[in-house]
């Protein structure tokens, strides 16, 4: 059993099958990519798994229990916490500050908004802020205004907003999308740091081949909303149905 276990989801929009039947099943503490070319389900199929969008039918388990019918707050709750195609930090605040913000929304519930209420947990926030910062190379930048870094740098921050919740499984759709090649590599060594300090899963969208093949345990491919095969990166990239769905071949 994985720490994600999707069976027999089936969405539509209007007349359109987005997904048609999708299983997946994703192992605790691996890297998941998920693949495809565009418009086959990939992010419809990431919305399912937080609540944004409820599948027609078929059932989404994370470490056992449905996910099915909560709310999206309920299910970052859960520890299911999702990066977004475009960094979400808060531009005129400082890094610190951002990171502030979400060690208020933990999972274990161990801070709420009355955790300022004394001199010792707003110490002890500001220790776990200044850890994580620490942890994604961000230390030296945490006065920086979020808005003015660089496009790497942000998705660094970002990294450090969802781990600081510490969830057990990481959403990222296409989390290299339009950055320039330094900066993905950055990313990929970024998520490879991540993945080795932190017991984590993670689920990625990905169409850069490079960050797939670098990061991937294993990897499921979609072609318009159904799964083609699911296997280890050596045996994905020569299979034939994969190259005729996702290169066109
Ligand atoms: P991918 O992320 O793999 O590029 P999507 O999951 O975004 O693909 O989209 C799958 C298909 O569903 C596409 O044909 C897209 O146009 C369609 N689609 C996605 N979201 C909606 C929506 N909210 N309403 C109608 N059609 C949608
Ligand atoms: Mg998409």
């Amino acid at each position: 059993m994985g720490i994600l276990e999707v069976k027999g989801v089936n969405k539509r929009f209007g007349g359109l099958q987005a997904l048609g039947d999708v299983n997946l099943s994703v192992q605790e503490n691996s890297v998941h990519a998920i693949i495809g070319p565009n418009g086959a389900g990939k992010s419809t199929l990431l919305n399912c798994l937080v609540g944004k969008l409820i599948p027609d039918s078929g059932s989404v388990m994370f470490d056992g229990q449905s996910v099915l019918g909560r709310k999206p707050h309920e299910i970052n709750q859960m520890g299911i916490s999702r990066v977004f195609q475009t960094p979400e930090i808060f531009a005129d605040l400082s890094v610190l500050e951002n990171v502030l913000i979400p060690c208020f929304a933990r999972r274990d519930g161990a801070f709420r908004m009355h955790a300022y209420e004394t001199v010792a947990n707003e110490r002890e926030l500001r220790d776990m802020a200044l850890h994580m910062l620490e942890d994604v190379n961000m230390h030296d930048k945490r006065r920086m205004l979020a808005g003015s870094l660089s496009r790497g740098d942000k998705r660094r921050l970002e990294m450090a907003m969802c781990l600081v919740q510490s969830p057990r499984l990481l959403l990222l759709d296409e989390p290299t999308a339009g950055m320039a090649r330094a900066d993905t590599n950055n990313t990929i060594d970024l998520l490879k740091e991540i993945h080795a300090k932190h017991d984590i899963t993670m689920c990625i969208i990905e169409h850069d081949m490079n960050v797939v093949f670098s990061l991937a345990q294993r990897i499921t491919v979609l072609a318009q909303g159904t799964p083609l095969v699911e296997d280890v990166p050596d045996r994905i990239k020569g299979h034939p149905k994969v190259r005729e769905a996702y290169l066109g071949e």
